[in-house]
């Protein structure tokens, strides 16, 4: 491959092909909106205000950020986004999350809920992972109490034993669906101090299913401090237990969370100090797995253009194909389409969260999506500046 197939993210009719007219005009009014803090704390508050009083929402919600960031209300309602993705080589990882769940039916149901993604992506190729959230399976006191005794802190009561159980075989269902049908399914990573009991139940599952291939993926943060030495080590036990690693690498989602709770709690942060350094160890991450594809697979969860940009030339120069199995990019839905309509186009193995579900319970996420929004404000600007040189484009 020449340095000239590498994929340029500024290719605005390449990035938004999938979008109508109309599609387009609408992201660039919520883009514009989203640039502004004030209207994301002013719209969140309203809406958090909305639910609380059970005023309905959906009139403001379904036409605006839910169409932008949502594949629909169900699995049967986001086949049209699933077909429009992979009609521009872009598969899907269908995310069904909710959160905060601690009754045992609630999380027996998300259980059951994951398992239907997993279910419709048997023989579907338009699909490309599977997703969850331990947390989803689990209540989040149970997991931080299991991460205690992990560290020989605290001991499980019976009961908490019992119910540890319980999360274990909700884990092992899902990947055991995956490896049925031939698919790969990841586990999200979430707070650190829940993040110890996630890390043990995936890289469980890694040695359970990934013998000869790679079915199961962890992932991790790479504005924690401690990751990159995690990386390697996790890769080590897969080595020694003759086992596959499978590996997605973000930069982490709870940044503002973690800092406040260890400054609160008076223990050191598990942040890494600046963005710089997050940036450093991910790249530091990608280069590392490149170098060992043999034993770890890669998924690159980032909006990042820099980042995305810099993992195809580590590829071309290890001579790695983009279209080689063991490397996947993904991005969230509605987000940075300059970056995975142009992979695709390149050839390389992306893939777009769709997360769905009914309005209400999307809300926290897309609250979420609208701050991330605000807070990355350069690269919403960004995007807000190509959406735009897209319409003119149109227009000549
Ligand atoms: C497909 C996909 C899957 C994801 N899965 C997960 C997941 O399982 N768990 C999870 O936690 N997140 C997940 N994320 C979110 C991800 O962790 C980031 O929050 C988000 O993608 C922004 O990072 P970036 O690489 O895209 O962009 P960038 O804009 O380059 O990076 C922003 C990120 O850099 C880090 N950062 C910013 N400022 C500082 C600072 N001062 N000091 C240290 N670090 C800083 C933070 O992590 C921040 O989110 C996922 C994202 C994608 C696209």
């Amino acid at each position: 491959m020449t340095q000239s197939n590498l994929p340029q993210f500024s290719n605005t009719n390449q990035a938004f092909q999938h979008l109508t007219n109309g599609e387009l005009s609408r992201a660039v009014a919520l883009f514009s909106l989203l640039g502004k803090p004030w209207v994301v704390s002013l719209g969140s508050a309203l809406t958090k205000l909305a639910l609380a009083l059970r005023i309905p929402v959906g009139w403001a919600v379904r036409p605006t950020v839910y169409a932008q960031f949502c594949g629909g209300e169900s699995i049967d309602d986001s086949k049209g986004t699933i077909a429009k993705l992979a009609e521009h080589g872009v598969r899907t990882i269908l995310d069904y999350s909710a959160e905060g769940q601690t009754d045992e039916s609630d999380l027996d149901h998300t259980c059951s809920e994951v398992l239907a993604t997993i279910q419709a992506a048997d023989g579907d190729a338009r699909h490309a992972f599977a997703v969850f959230k331990v947390s989803g399976l689990s209540s989040n006191a149970l997991l931080e109490k299991v991460g205690r005794s992990l560290r020989g802190e605290a001991e499980l009561t019976s009961e908490e034993h019992a119910a540890w159980e319980r999360v274990q075989a909700r884990v092992r269902t899902l990947c055991e669906a995956t490896h049925r049908a031939g698919g790969r399914i990841m586990v999200d990573a979430e707070e650190s101090w829940i993040q110890d009991a996630i890390d043990a139940i995936a890289e469980d599952m890694m040695s359970d299913y990934n013998r000869d291939k790679v079915f199961v993926f962890n992932t991790l943060q790479m504005y924690r401090h401690d990751r990159l030495s995690y990386l390697k080590d996790m890769a080590a036990r897969a080595d020694e237990g003759g086992y596959l690693t499978g590996v997605k690498l973000v930069r982490g989602a709870y940044m503002e969370k973690e800092r406040s709770r260890a400054e609160e709690m008076g223990y050191p942060s598990p942040i890494q100090p600046d963005k710089a350094s997050s940036d450093r160890d991910f790249d530091a991450a990608v280069d590392w797995v490149l170098d060992h594809l043999g034993q770890v697979h890669l998924v690159a969860g980032s909006h990042n253009e820099a980042s995305n940009l810099r993992l195809c030339e580590g590829m071309q120069a290890r001579g790695i194909e983009a279209r080689d199995a063991r490397v996947s990019f993904a991005q969230l839905l509605g987000m940075s389409d300059p970056i995975t309509f142009n992979l695709a186009a390149h050839g390389y193995n992306v893939a777009k969260y769709v997360p769905y579900g009914p309005i209400r319970e999307a809300i926290p996420y897309l609250i979420r999506r609208a701050q991330e929004n605000t807070s990355v404000a350069g690269q919403t600007l960004r995007e807000l500046e190509l959406l735009k040189q897209e319409q003119l484009r149109r227009k000549a």
